[in-house]
Protein backbone atom coordinates (compact mmCIF):
# COMPACT_ATOMS: atom_id res chain seq x y z
CA UNK A 1 0.00 0.00 0.00
CA UNK A 2 1.01 3.39 -0.71
CA UNK A 3 -0.58 6.08 0.78
CA UNK A 4 0.40 9.60 0.58
CA UNK A 5 -1.34 12.34 2.74
CA UNK A 6 -1.24 15.90 2.73
CA UNK A 7 0.19 18.74 0.18
CA UNK A 8 3.63 17.78 1.21
CA UNK A 9 3.41 14.07 0.86
CA UNK A 10 1.62 14.68 -2.93
CA UNK A 11 4.16 12.36 -4.76
CA UNK A 12 6.75 14.71 -6.51
CA UNK A 13 7.37 12.35 -9.79
CA UNK A 14 3.92 13.70 -10.99
CA UNK A 15 5.39 16.78 -12.38
CA UNK A 16 8.84 15.65 -13.67
CA UNK A 17 7.12 13.14 -16.05
CA UNK A 18 5.00 16.11 -17.75
CA UNK A 19 6.81 18.05 -20.62
CA UNK A 20 6.28 21.16 -19.79
CA UNK A 21 4.74 22.39 -23.53
CA UNK A 22 2.53 24.41 -25.09
CA UNK A 23 0.01 21.45 -25.10
CA UNK A 24 0.31 20.85 -21.38
CA UNK A 25 -0.66 24.90 -20.91
CA UNK A 26 -3.14 24.74 -23.59
CA UNK A 27 -4.78 21.83 -21.44
CA UNK A 28 -4.70 23.84 -18.05
CA UNK A 29 -6.28 27.11 -19.98
CA UNK A 30 -9.07 24.61 -21.28
CA UNK A 31 -9.59 22.72 -17.57
CA UNK A 32 -9.92 26.56 -16.38
CA UNK A 33 -12.58 27.48 -18.76
CA UNK A 34 -14.66 24.26 -18.26
CA UNK A 35 -14.30 24.70 -14.34
CA UNK A 36 -15.56 28.80 -14.61
CA UNK A 37 -18.44 27.19 -16.89
CA UNK A 38 -19.30 24.69 -14.19
CA UNK A 39 -19.21 27.51 -11.22
CA UNK A 40 -21.34 29.99 -13.75
CA UNK A 41 -24.01 27.07 -13.96
CA UNK A 42 -24.22 25.88 -10.71
CA UNK A 43 -24.03 29.78 -9.36
CA UNK A 44 -27.15 30.01 -10.79
CA UNK A 45 -28.85 27.16 -8.79
CA UNK A 46 -31.62 27.48 -6.16
CA UNK A 47 -31.45 24.61 -4.47
CA UNK A 48 -28.91 21.66 -3.34
CA UNK A 49 -30.54 18.88 -5.30
CA UNK A 50 -29.86 21.40 -8.52
CA UNK A 51 -26.15 22.07 -7.70
CA UNK A 52 -25.62 17.72 -7.35
CA UNK A 53 -27.34 17.65 -11.06
CA UNK A 54 -24.58 19.84 -12.51
CA UNK A 55 -22.25 18.23 -10.71
CA UNK A 56 -23.24 14.89 -11.87
CA UNK A 57 -23.71 16.18 -15.42
CA UNK A 58 -20.54 18.24 -15.87
CA UNK A 59 -17.48 17.67 -13.38
CA UNK A 60 -16.26 14.85 -15.77
CA UNK A 61 -15.14 17.65 -18.30
CA UNK A 62 -13.17 18.62 -15.63
CA UNK A 63 -11.14 15.68 -14.45
CA UNK A 64 -10.86 12.37 -14.50
CA UNK A 65 -13.10 9.95 -12.63
CA UNK A 66 -14.89 6.45 -12.46
CA UNK A 67 -16.19 7.36 -9.16
CA UNK A 68 -17.49 11.15 -7.36
CA UNK A 69 -18.38 11.75 -4.50
CA UNK A 70 -19.79 14.75 -2.63
CA UNK A 71 -19.22 14.73 1.43
CA UNK A 72 -21.49 17.38 3.51
CA UNK A 73 -21.03 18.59 6.79
CA UNK A 74 -23.73 18.97 9.42
CA UNK A 75 -23.74 22.69 10.70
CA UNK A 76 -23.10 21.38 14.23
CA UNK A 77 -19.58 19.60 12.52
CA UNK A 78 -20.84 15.64 14.20
CA UNK A 79 -21.60 14.15 11.20
CA UNK A 80 -21.11 14.00 7.41
CA UNK A 81 -23.42 12.48 4.70
CA UNK A 82 -22.41 11.22 1.16
CA UNK A 83 -23.84 12.59 -2.44
CA UNK A 84 -23.48 10.48 -5.22
CA UNK A 85 -22.44 12.39 -8.21
CA UNK A 86 -21.11 9.83 -10.79
CA UNK A 87 -23.88 8.41 -13.14
CA UNK A 88 -21.64 6.44 -15.00
CA UNK A 89 -20.48 3.66 -12.13
CA UNK A 90 -22.92 2.38 -10.06
CA UNK A 91 -22.10 3.99 -6.42
CA UNK A 92 -25.46 5.14 -5.42
CA UNK A 93 -25.65 2.44 -2.32
CA UNK A 94 -23.77 5.12 -0.57
CA UNK A 95 -26.15 8.28 -1.26
CA UNK A 96 -27.35 10.04 1.28
CA UNK A 97 -25.69 7.52 3.95
CA UNK A 98 -24.80 9.32 7.21
CA UNK A 99 -21.02 9.00 9.08
CA UNK A 100 -19.42 10.20 12.04
CA UNK A 101 -17.08 12.77 11.61
CA UNK A 102 -14.78 10.78 12.91
CA UNK A 103 -15.11 7.72 10.05
CA UNK A 104 -13.55 7.45 6.60
CA UNK A 105 -11.41 9.08 4.08
CA UNK A 106 -14.11 12.40 3.88
CA UNK A 107 -13.86 12.38 7.96
CA UNK A 108 -9.94 12.71 7.47
CA UNK A 109 -9.77 15.14 5.48
CA UNK A 110 -12.42 17.61 6.17
CA UNK A 111 -10.94 17.60 10.21
CA UNK A 112 -7.55 18.12 8.49
CA UNK A 113 -9.00 20.50 6.14
CA UNK A 114 -5.82 18.97 3.66
CA UNK A 115 -6.43 17.06 -0.11
CA UNK A 116 -5.51 13.54 -0.03
CA UNK A 117 -4.21 11.42 -3.08
CA UNK A 118 -3.87 8.03 -2.38
CA UNK A 119 -3.09 5.15 -4.48
CA UNK A 120 -4.51 2.20 -2.88
CA UNK A 121 -7.80 2.02 -0.97
CA UNK A 122 -7.41 -0.55 1.78
CA UNK A 123 -6.78 2.53 3.50
CA UNK A 124 -5.89 0.58 6.94
CA UNK A 125 -7.71 2.45 10.18
CA UNK A 126 -10.03 4.52 8.30
CA UNK A 127 -12.11 1.58 6.76
CA UNK A 128 -15.81 2.40 6.42
CA UNK A 129 -18.49 2.22 3.82
CA UNK A 130 -16.49 4.84 1.23
CA UNK A 131 -13.42 2.43 1.44
CA UNK A 132 -15.72 -0.81 0.89
CA UNK A 133 -17.33 0.77 -2.06
CA UNK A 134 -13.84 1.25 -3.43
CA UNK A 135 -12.69 -2.11 -3.25
CA UNK A 136 -15.80 -3.28 -4.43
CA UNK A 137 -15.65 -0.75 -7.34
CA UNK A 138 -11.92 -1.93 -8.33
CA UNK A 139 -11.15 1.99 -7.73
CA UNK A 140 -7.33 2.24 -7.80
CA UNK A 141 -6.47 5.71 -6.37
CA UNK A 142 -8.36 8.47 -5.18
CA UNK A 143 -8.39 12.24 -4.74
CA UNK A 144 -9.71 13.54 -2.00
CA UNK A 145 -10.39 17.96 -1.24
CA UNK A 146 -11.88 19.74 0.95
CA UNK A 147 -15.04 21.89 0.25
CA UNK A 148 -14.41 25.27 2.58
CA UNK A 149 -14.92 28.80 2.18
CA UNK A 150 -12.38 30.88 4.56
CA UNK A 151 -12.54 29.01 7.99
CA UNK A 152 -15.70 27.42 7.26
CA UNK A 153 -15.56 23.47 6.78
CA UNK A 154 -18.47 22.26 4.47
CA UNK A 155 -17.34 19.10 3.31
CA UNK A 156 -15.26 17.23 0.84
CA UNK A 157 -15.08 15.78 -3.06
CA UNK A 158 -13.52 12.57 -3.74
CA UNK A 159 -12.79 11.29 -6.97
CA UNK A 160 -11.89 7.84 -7.37
CA UNK A 161 -10.38 5.95 -10.69
CA UNK A 162 -9.57 2.82 -11.66
CA UNK A 163 -6.43 3.79 -13.34
CA UNK A 164 -3.40 3.66 -10.63
CA UNK A 165 -1.49 6.66 -11.59
CA UNK A 166 -4.80 8.95 -12.36
CA UNK A 167 -4.19 12.25 -10.54
CA UNK A 168 -1.50 14.47 -10.95
CA UNK A 169 -0.15 17.92 -9.32
CA UNK A 170 -2.14 19.98 -12.01
CA UNK A 171 -5.48 17.63 -11.06
CA UNK A 172 -5.07 18.39 -7.33
CA UNK A 173 -4.87 21.93 -7.91
CA UNK A 174 -7.99 21.81 -10.45
CA UNK A 175 -9.79 20.17 -7.81
CA UNK A 176 -9.00 22.06 -4.61
CA UNK A 177 -10.50 25.52 -6.83
CA UNK A 178 -13.00 23.21 -7.99
CA UNK A 179 -13.97 22.76 -4.13
CA UNK A 180 -13.95 26.32 -3.28
CA UNK A 181 -15.84 27.39 -5.76
CA UNK A 182 -18.39 24.84 -4.85
CA UNK A 183 -18.55 25.62 -1.31
CA UNK A 184 -19.70 29.26 -2.08
CA UNK A 185 -22.21 27.75 -3.93
CA UNK A 186 -23.31 24.96 -1.54
CA UNK A 187 -22.77 27.86 1.58
CA UNK A 188 -25.26 30.36 -0.13
CA UNK A 189 -27.77 27.57 -0.75
CA UNK A 190 -27.90 26.01 2.18
CA UNK A 191 -28.38 29.25 4.09
CA UNK A 192 -31.21 29.82 1.73
CA UNK A 193 -32.88 26.24 2.15
CA UNK A 194 -32.28 26.40 6.02
CA UNK A 195 -34.05 29.67 6.10
CA UNK A 196 -37.24 28.07 3.41
CA UNK A 197 -37.32 25.22 6.34
CA UNK A 198 -37.42 27.29 9.36
CA UNK A 199 -39.90 30.05 7.62
CA UNK A 200 -42.18 27.07 6.95
CA UNK A 201 -41.29 25.05 10.65
CA UNK A 202 -42.78 28.19 12.23
CA UNK A 203 -45.78 28.79 9.89
CA UNK A 204 -46.65 24.81 10.88
CA UNK A 205 -46.17 25.82 14.79
CA UNK A 206 -48.16 28.62 14.32
CA UNK A 207 -51.13 26.61 12.77
CA UNK A 208 -50.08 23.75 15.34
CA UNK A 209 -50.66 26.44 17.93
CA UNK A 210 -53.76 27.58 17.15
CA UNK A 211 -55.30 24.45 16.92
CA UNK A 212 -53.68 23.55 20.79
CA UNK A 213 -55.94 26.58 21.59
CA UNK A 214 -58.94 26.14 19.72
CA UNK A 215 -59.99 22.89 22.35
CA UNK A 216 -60.01 22.22 25.72
CA UNK A 217 -61.03 18.38 25.59
CA UNK A 218 -57.51 16.60 26.22
CA UNK A 219 -57.84 13.76 23.62
CA UNK A 220 -59.30 16.28 21.41
CA UNK A 221 -55.81 18.33 21.47
CA UNK A 222 -53.40 15.72 21.70
CA UNK A 223 -54.77 14.17 18.68
CA UNK A 224 -55.14 17.26 16.28
CA UNK A 225 -51.43 17.95 17.89
CA UNK A 226 -50.31 14.30 16.73
CA UNK A 227 -51.25 14.28 13.54
CA UNK A 228 -50.55 18.36 12.77
CA UNK A 229 -46.90 17.02 13.41
CA UNK A 230 -46.38 13.91 11.70
CA UNK A 231 -48.27 15.52 8.57
CA UNK A 232 -46.99 18.98 8.30
CA UNK A 233 -43.23 17.81 9.15
CA UNK A 234 -43.48 14.88 7.28
CA UNK A 235 -42.31 11.96 10.22
CA UNK A 236 -43.09 8.40 10.25
CA UNK A 237 -44.79 8.28 13.40
CA UNK A 238 -45.54 10.66 15.55
CA UNK A 239 -47.02 10.02 19.12
CA UNK A 240 -47.75 11.43 22.73
CA UNK A 241 -47.54 9.55 25.73
CA UNK A 242 -48.51 10.22 29.42
CA UNK A 243 -47.86 8.76 32.96
CA UNK A 244 -50.24 5.98 34.51
CA UNK A 245 -51.54 7.59 37.67
CA UNK A 246 -48.72 5.56 39.56
CA UNK A 247 -46.39 7.06 37.68
CA UNK A 248 -44.47 4.07 36.65
CA UNK A 249 -45.21 3.82 33.09
CA UNK A 250 -46.60 5.60 30.41
CA UNK A 251 -49.53 5.28 28.14
CA UNK A 252 -49.71 6.10 24.66
CA UNK A 253 -52.74 8.59 24.47
CA UNK A 254 -52.27 9.98 20.63
CA UNK A 255 -50.76 8.28 17.74
CA UNK A 256 -50.77 9.43 14.07
CA UNK A 257 -48.36 7.51 11.14
CA UNK A 258 -46.41 4.15 11.37
CA UNK A 259 -48.42 1.37 10.42
CA UNK A 260 -52.10 2.14 9.87
CA UNK A 261 -53.08 -1.12 10.75
CA UNK A 262 -51.48 -1.14 14.35
CA UNK A 263 -52.80 0.56 16.93
CA UNK A 264 -50.93 1.91 19.43
CA UNK A 265 -53.15 3.81 21.76
CA UNK A 266 -53.14 2.22 25.23
CA UNK A 267 -49.93 0.49 24.92
CA UNK A 268 -47.77 1.31 27.77
CA UNK A 269 -43.60 1.84 28.14
CA UNK A 270 -41.90 1.38 31.47
CA UNK A 271 -40.40 4.72 32.92
CA UNK A 272 -36.69 3.98 32.39
CA UNK A 273 -37.12 1.53 29.34
CA UNK A 274 -36.29 2.72 25.48
CA UNK A 275 -35.77 6.03 24.88
CA UNK A 276 -39.01 7.37 26.06
CA UNK A 277 -38.51 5.80 29.07
CA UNK A 278 -35.45 7.48 29.39
CA UNK A 279 -36.75 10.76 28.84
CA UNK A 280 -39.57 10.17 30.96
CA UNK A 281 -37.16 9.41 34.16
CA UNK A 282 -34.62 12.66 32.96
CA UNK A 283 -36.60 15.21 31.77
CA UNK A 284 -34.26 15.76 29.28
CA UNK A 285 -34.78 15.35 25.72
CA UNK A 286 -32.86 11.97 23.97
CA UNK A 287 -32.36 12.23 19.81
CA UNK A 288 -31.07 9.09 18.57
CA UNK A 289 -30.40 10.07 14.68
CA UNK A 290 -29.17 6.54 14.38
CA UNK A 291 -30.96 4.41 16.66
CA UNK A 292 -28.98 1.70 16.35
CA UNK A 293 -26.24 3.11 17.31
CA UNK A 294 -27.96 4.50 20.68
CA UNK A 295 -28.06 1.47 23.87
CA UNK A 296 -31.06 3.04 25.35
CA UNK A 297 -33.09 2.57 22.13
CA UNK A 298 -35.69 -0.43 22.62
CA UNK A 299 -36.87 -1.68 19.68
CA UNK A 300 -40.70 -2.20 18.67
CA UNK A 301 -41.60 -5.03 15.86
CA UNK A 302 -44.27 -2.72 13.75
CA UNK A 303 -41.75 -0.26 13.24
CA UNK A 304 -38.71 0.47 10.61
CA UNK A 305 -37.59 3.43 12.97
CA UNK A 306 -33.69 4.65 12.07
CA UNK A 307 -34.05 7.99 14.07
CA UNK A 308 -36.09 8.84 17.21
CA UNK A 309 -36.35 12.29 18.34
CA UNK A 310 -37.91 12.26 22.51
CA UNK A 311 -39.03 15.26 24.28
CA UNK A 312 -40.29 16.00 27.69
CA UNK A 313 -43.86 17.53 28.69
CA UNK A 314 -43.33 19.10 31.43
CA UNK A 315 -46.11 21.20 33.39
CA UNK A 316 -44.75 23.51 36.30
CA UNK A 317 -40.87 22.12 35.98
CA UNK A 318 -42.58 17.96 36.61
CA UNK A 319 -42.83 15.69 33.79
CA UNK A 320 -45.88 14.87 32.50
CA UNK A 321 -45.66 12.74 29.39
CA UNK A 322 -43.46 12.94 26.08
CA UNK A 323 -43.57 13.65 22.78
CA UNK A 324 -42.29 10.76 20.82
CA UNK A 325 -41.36 11.35 17.18
CA UNK A 326 -39.46 8.70 14.89
CA UNK A 327 -38.57 8.33 11.32
CA UNK A 328 -37.63 6.03 8.99
CA UNK A 329 -34.34 7.82 7.98
CA UNK A 330 -31.12 7.91 10.24
CA UNK A 331 -30.48 11.61 10.65
CA UNK A 332 -33.64 12.34 10.20
CA UNK A 333 -33.22 15.54 13.27
CA UNK A 334 -30.83 17.83 12.91
CA UNK A 335 -30.32 20.41 15.86
CA UNK A 336 -32.56 23.23 15.12
CA UNK A 337 -35.30 20.60 14.81
CA UNK A 338 -35.15 19.73 18.12
CA UNK A 339 -35.66 23.04 19.07
CA UNK A 340 -38.21 23.87 17.25
CA UNK A 341 -39.88 20.77 18.59
CA UNK A 342 -39.37 21.61 21.76
CA UNK A 343 -41.23 24.57 21.83
CA UNK A 344 -44.42 22.49 20.20
CA UNK A 345 -43.35 20.38 22.97
CA UNK A 346 -43.62 22.92 25.68
CA UNK A 347 -46.70 24.27 23.67
CA UNK A 348 -48.57 20.40 24.23
CA UNK A 349 -47.83 21.19 27.94
CA UNK A 350 -49.08 24.53 28.66
CA UNK A 351 -52.42 23.24 26.46
CA UNK A 352 -52.63 20.16 28.75
CA UNK A 353 -51.93 22.15 31.67
CA UNK A 354 -55.39 24.54 30.51
CA UNK A 355 -57.47 21.67 29.65
CA UNK A 356 -56.43 19.71 32.66
CA UNK A 357 -57.38 23.21 34.56
CA UNK A 358 -60.83 23.48 32.65
CA UNK A 359 -61.66 19.59 33.52
CA UNK A 360 -61.17 20.22 37.36
CA UNK A 361 -63.40 23.32 36.82
CA UNK A 362 -66.15 21.87 34.99
CA UNK A 363 -66.31 18.67 37.06
CA UNK A 364 -66.15 21.27 40.18
CA UNK A 365 -69.10 23.31 38.44
CA UNK A 366 -71.12 19.75 37.67
CA UNK A 367 -70.65 18.77 41.35
CA UNK A 368 -72.13 22.31 42.66
CA UNK A 369 -75.04 22.53 40.07
CA UNK A 370 -75.76 18.73 41.03
CA UNK A 371 -75.59 20.11 44.91
CA UNK A 372 -77.49 23.07 44.25
CA UNK A 373 -80.03 21.07 42.51
CA UNK A 374 -80.53 18.87 45.00
CA UNK A 375 -80.51 21.81 47.41
CA UNK A 376 -83.49 23.04 45.57
CA UNK A 377 -85.05 20.37 45.46
CA UNK A 378 -85.03 19.71 49.09
CA UNK A 379 -85.98 23.27 49.97
CA UNK A 380 -88.90 22.97 47.35
CA UNK A 381 -90.15 19.50 49.06
CA UNK A 382 -89.77 21.03 52.64
CA UNK A 383 -91.34 24.17 52.05
CA UNK A 384 -94.43 22.69 50.20
CA UNK A 385 -95.00 20.13 53.19
CA UNK A 386 -94.58 23.06 55.41
CA UNK A 387 -97.40 24.86 54.13
CA UNK A 388 -100.41 22.57 55.13
CA UNK A 389 -99.47 21.62 58.82
CA UNK A 390 -99.11 25.62 59.00
CA UNK A 391 -102.66 26.15 57.50
CA UNK A 392 -104.32 23.80 60.09
CA UNK A 393 -102.63 25.63 62.81
CA UNK A 394 -103.66 29.49 61.88
CA UNK A 395 -107.25 27.55 60.93
CA UNK A 396 -107.49 25.97 64.44
CA UNK A 397 -106.00 29.31 66.29
CA UNK A 398 -107.95 31.87 63.94
CA UNK A 399 -111.78 29.57 65.00
CA UNK A 400 -110.51 29.25 68.38
CA UNK A 401 -109.97 33.24 68.98
CA UNK A 402 -113.69 33.49 67.42
CA UNK A 403 -114.89 31.32 70.26
CA UNK A 404 -116.76 33.68 73.18
CA UNK A 405 -115.23 31.92 76.39
CA UNK A 406 -111.73 32.51 75.11
CA UNK A 407 -112.83 35.94 74.02
CA UNK A 408 -113.14 36.77 77.46
CA UNK A 409 -109.94 35.46 77.94
CA UNK A 410 -107.19 38.31 77.36
CA UNK A 411 -104.31 36.21 78.28
CA UNK A 412 -105.25 33.11 76.50
CA UNK A 413 -106.28 35.42 73.24
CA UNK A 414 -103.09 36.78 73.40
CA UNK A 415 -101.36 33.79 73.40
CA UNK A 416 -103.09 32.42 70.50
CA UNK A 417 -102.76 35.89 68.54
CA UNK A 418 -98.95 35.29 68.66
CA UNK A 419 -99.40 31.58 67.46
CA UNK A 420 -101.22 33.13 64.10
CA UNK A 421 -98.91 35.49 63.83
CA UNK A 422 -95.99 33.49 64.06
CA UNK A 423 -97.72 30.94 62.00
CA UNK A 424 -98.31 33.47 58.90
CA UNK A 425 -94.92 34.72 59.13
CA UNK A 426 -93.54 30.85 59.09
CA UNK A 427 -96.46 30.65 56.29
CA UNK A 428 -94.94 33.58 54.10
CA UNK A 429 -91.26 32.28 54.85
CA UNK A 430 -92.28 28.55 53.21
CA UNK A 431 -94.07 30.29 50.59
CA UNK A 432 -91.20 32.49 49.57
CA UNK A 433 -88.67 29.75 50.18
CA UNK A 434 -90.63 27.82 47.41
CA UNK A 435 -91.10 30.60 45.24
CA UNK A 436 -86.67 30.85 45.01
CA UNK A 437 -86.57 27.58 43.93
CA UNK A 438 -89.03 28.16 41.47
CA UNK A 439 -87.78 31.11 40.19
CA UNK A 440 -84.14 29.82 40.23
CA UNK A 441 -84.85 26.82 38.29
CA UNK A 442 -86.98 28.89 35.76
CA UNK A 443 -90.20 27.03 36.89
CA UNK A 444 -92.68 29.95 37.96
CA UNK A 445 -95.60 29.63 36.20
CA UNK A 446 -98.57 31.83 36.37
CA UNK A 447 -102.05 30.45 36.15
CA UNK A 448 -104.44 33.42 35.32
CA UNK A 449 -108.00 33.39 36.68
CA UNK A 450 -110.15 36.24 37.47
CA UNK A 451 -109.29 37.59 40.95
CA UNK A 452 -111.38 39.67 43.17
CA UNK A 453 -109.16 42.14 44.20
CA UNK A 454 -110.50 43.00 47.49
CA UNK A 455 -110.46 40.01 48.47
CA UNK A 456 -106.94 38.96 47.61
CA UNK A 457 -105.48 42.21 49.37
CA UNK A 458 -108.11 41.17 52.71
CA UNK A 459 -106.37 37.82 52.36
CA UNK A 460 -102.81 39.48 52.37
CA UNK A 461 -103.55 42.32 55.33
CA UNK A 462 -105.00 38.87 57.49
CA UNK A 463 -101.66 37.00 56.62
CA UNK A 464 -99.57 39.32 58.07
CA UNK A 465 -101.24 41.73 60.56
CA UNK A 466 -98.57 40.09 63.45
CA UNK A 467 -100.87 42.72 65.45
CA UNK A 468 -102.47 45.82 65.52
CA UNK A 469 -99.60 48.29 65.92
CA UNK A 470 -100.41 49.50 62.31
CA UNK A 471 -103.40 50.72 61.22
CA UNK A 472 -103.95 49.40 57.60
CA UNK A 473 -106.59 50.12 54.83
CA UNK A 474 -106.96 49.71 51.14
CA UNK A 475 -108.99 51.52 48.34
CA UNK A 476 -109.79 49.61 45.33
CA UNK A 477 -111.06 51.19 41.81
CA UNK A 478 -114.46 49.70 41.12
CA UNK A 479 -113.44 49.55 37.34
CA UNK A 480 -110.75 47.45 38.65
CA UNK A 481 -112.33 44.83 40.88
CA UNK A 482 -111.61 41.82 39.27
CA UNK A 483 -108.58 41.60 36.78
CA UNK A 484 -107.01 38.45 35.55
CA UNK A 485 -103.97 37.30 37.46
CA UNK A 486 -102.32 33.92 39.25
CA UNK A 487 -104.25 34.83 43.01
CA UNK A 488 -101.80 33.40 44.61
CA UNK A 489 -99.01 34.88 43.69
CA UNK A 490 -100.73 38.17 43.94
CA UNK A 491 -101.56 37.90 46.87
CA UNK A 492 -97.90 36.95 47.98
CA UNK A 493 -96.74 40.05 46.33
CA UNK A 494 -98.70 42.02 47.92
CA UNK A 495 -97.98 39.94 51.57
CA UNK A 496 -94.15 40.63 51.31
CA UNK A 497 -94.82 44.52 50.45
CA UNK A 498 -96.90 44.74 53.47
CA UNK A 499 -94.83 42.68 55.69
CA UNK A 500 -92.04 44.99 54.74
CA UNK A 501 -94.57 47.80 55.15
CA UNK A 502 -94.55 46.84 59.55
CA UNK A 503 -91.18 45.69 59.33
CA UNK A 504 -89.95 49.24 58.03
CA UNK A 505 -92.28 51.69 60.11
CA UNK A 506 -92.15 52.52 63.96
CA UNK A 507 -95.38 51.69 65.90
CA UNK A 508 -98.68 53.72 65.04
CA UNK A 509 -97.93 54.33 61.53
CA UNK A 510 -100.95 54.33 59.08
CA UNK A 511 -100.26 51.83 55.97
CA UNK A 512 -102.67 52.07 52.78
CA UNK A 513 -103.18 49.61 50.06
CA UNK A 514 -104.67 51.72 46.53
CA UNK A 515 -105.19 50.01 43.51
CA UNK A 516 -105.98 52.25 40.51
CA UNK A 517 -106.76 51.76 36.36
CA UNK A 518 -103.40 53.02 35.59
CA UNK A 519 -103.50 52.76 31.91
CA UNK A 520 -105.63 51.39 28.90
CA UNK A 521 -103.82 47.83 29.56
CA UNK A 522 -102.36 48.09 33.28
CA UNK A 523 -104.00 47.94 36.93
CA UNK A 524 -101.88 50.13 39.26
CA UNK A 525 -101.40 48.67 43.20
CA UNK A 526 -99.79 50.85 45.67
CA UNK A 527 -98.52 50.05 49.37
CA UNK A 528 -97.48 53.17 50.89
CA UNK A 529 -96.19 53.72 54.46
CA UNK A 530 -94.58 56.36 57.29
CA UNK A 531 -91.77 54.38 57.49
CA UNK A 532 -88.00 54.69 57.72
CA UNK A 533 -87.84 55.37 54.02
CA UNK A 534 -85.39 54.76 51.46
CA UNK A 535 -82.54 57.01 50.09
CA UNK A 536 -82.84 57.67 46.17
CA UNK A 537 -79.10 55.68 45.69
CA UNK A 538 -80.94 52.25 46.66
CA UNK A 539 -84.08 52.31 44.83
CA UNK A 540 -83.05 50.29 41.86
CA UNK A 541 -80.92 47.76 44.00
CA UNK A 542 -83.47 46.80 46.15
CA UNK A 543 -84.81 44.56 43.63
CA UNK A 544 -81.65 42.48 43.36
CA UNK A 545 -81.52 39.07 45.17
CA UNK A 546 -80.02 39.64 48.87
CA UNK A 547 -80.42 43.50 48.54
CA UNK A 548 -80.74 45.71 51.74
CA UNK A 549 -79.84 49.18 52.83
CA UNK A 550 -76.48 49.54 53.98
CA UNK A 551 -77.83 50.99 57.28
CA UNK A 552 -77.35 50.22 61.30
CA UNK A 553 -81.10 51.16 61.19
CA UNK A 554 -81.78 48.58 58.72
CA UNK A 555 -79.23 45.80 60.04
CA UNK A 556 -81.18 46.23 63.57
CA UNK A 557 -84.32 44.42 61.43
CA UNK A 558 -84.21 40.53 60.67
CA UNK A 559 -83.90 40.46 56.68
CA UNK A 560 -82.83 38.07 54.08
CA UNK A 561 -82.85 40.92 51.27
CA UNK A 562 -85.02 38.24 48.99
CA UNK A 563 -88.80 39.83 49.76
CA UNK A 564 -87.98 42.34 47.13
CA UNK A 565 -86.42 40.25 44.20
CA UNK A 566 -89.30 37.71 44.35
CA UNK A 567 -91.93 40.38 43.60
CA UNK A 568 -90.02 41.62 40.85
CA UNK A 569 -89.98 38.24 39.48
CA UNK A 570 -93.62 37.60 40.02
CA UNK A 571 -94.76 40.43 38.64
CA UNK A 572 -92.14 40.84 35.52
CA UNK A 573 -94.02 37.06 35.16
CA UNK A 574 -97.47 38.82 34.70
CA UNK A 575 -95.55 41.25 32.23
CA UNK A 576 -95.67 43.87 34.86
CA UNK A 577 -93.15 46.82 36.29
CA UNK A 578 -92.10 46.97 40.18
CA UNK A 579 -91.12 50.42 41.58
CA UNK A 580 -90.58 52.44 44.63
CA UNK A 581 -91.16 56.15 45.53
CA UNK A 582 -89.77 56.92 48.66
CA UNK A 583 -88.24 59.87 50.66
CA UNK A 584 -85.85 59.41 52.87
CA UNK A 585 -87.36 59.49 57.18
CA UNK A 586 -90.54 59.81 55.84
CA UNK A 587 -91.78 56.71 53.84
CA UNK A 588 -92.29 54.61 51.25
CA UNK A 589 -94.43 53.98 48.57
CA UNK A 590 -94.10 50.75 46.73
CA UNK A 591 -95.69 50.90 42.98
CA UNK A 592 -95.99 47.58 40.78
CA UNK A 593 -98.09 46.93 37.03
CA UNK A 594 -100.60 44.21 36.50
CA UNK A 595 -101.55 43.72 32.46
CA UNK A 596 -105.12 43.54 32.29
CA UNK A 597 -106.76 40.62 30.71
CA UNK A 598 -106.92 40.76 26.74
CA UNK A 599 -111.01 40.07 27.23
P1 LIG B 1 -85.67 42.07 53.71
O1 LIG B 1 -86.77 42.92 54.18
O2 LIG B 1 -85.81 40.63 54.08
O3 LIG B 1 -84.33 42.62 54.03
P2 LIG B 1 -86.58 42.74 51.05
O4 LIG B 1 -86.10 42.27 49.73
O5 LIG B 1 -88.02 42.58 51.32
O6 LIG B 1 -85.69 42.02 52.11
O7 LIG B 1 -86.21 44.26 51.16
C1 LIG B 1 -84.94 44.69 50.80
C2 LIG B 1 -84.53 45.91 51.57
O8 LIG B 1 -85.32 47.04 51.12
C3 LIG B 1 -84.78 45.86 53.03
O9 LIG B 1 -83.71 45.23 53.70
C4 LIG B 1 -84.89 47.31 53.38
O10 LIG B 1 -83.58 47.88 53.51
C5 LIG B 1 -85.54 47.92 52.16
N1 LIG B 1 -86.99 48.05 52.33
C6 LIG B 1 -87.95 47.23 51.83
N2 LIG B 1 -89.17 47.69 52.10
C7 LIG B 1 -89.01 48.83 52.78
C8 LIG B 1 -89.90 49.79 53.35
N3 LIG B 1 -91.23 49.66 53.25
N4 LIG B 1 -89.36 50.85 53.97
C9 LIG B 1 -88.05 51.02 54.08
N5 LIG B 1 -87.13 50.14 53.56
C10 LIG B 1 -87.62 49.08 52.92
Amino acid sequence: MKSKVGKSKIKKSISDEQSTGLLEGYGLIRRLTTLSEIVLQIDAAVSKEEIFEILRNETHWLTDYEVLYLALLNPMHTYYYIVTLSPITDASGLNHNYFNIEEGIPGWVIRNQSPLICDSTSGQGRSNALEGKFEELGIKTFLAVPIKSGQDKVGCLIFGSMNPDNYKEEDLAIAQLFGLQVAVVIKNVSFFEEAKKRITQIEIMNEISQKLNSTLEIEELLNATVEAIQQNFSYYDVSILLFTENKSELIVKAHAGGYENVSVIGMKQKVGEGLIGWVAQHGEYALANDVAQDPRYAPFEYHATKSELVLPIKISGEVVGVLNIEDSKTYAFDEMDVVVLQTLGDQISSALNNAQLYKEIMEANLKLTDLDHLKSEFLGIVSHDFRSPLSTIILAAKTLLRNEEVQKMNRFKEYLTMIVDQANRLNQLAEDTLSITEIESGQVTIESKVVNVERVIRDAISSVRFSNRHSVNYTVDQSVSFIKADQARLRQVLQNLLSNSIKYSPNGCNISVAVYDYSSDEVLFSVTDEGIGIKQEYHDKLFQKFSRVDSTEVKKIKGSGLGLWICKEIVEAHDGKIWVESEFGKGSTFKFTIRKADD
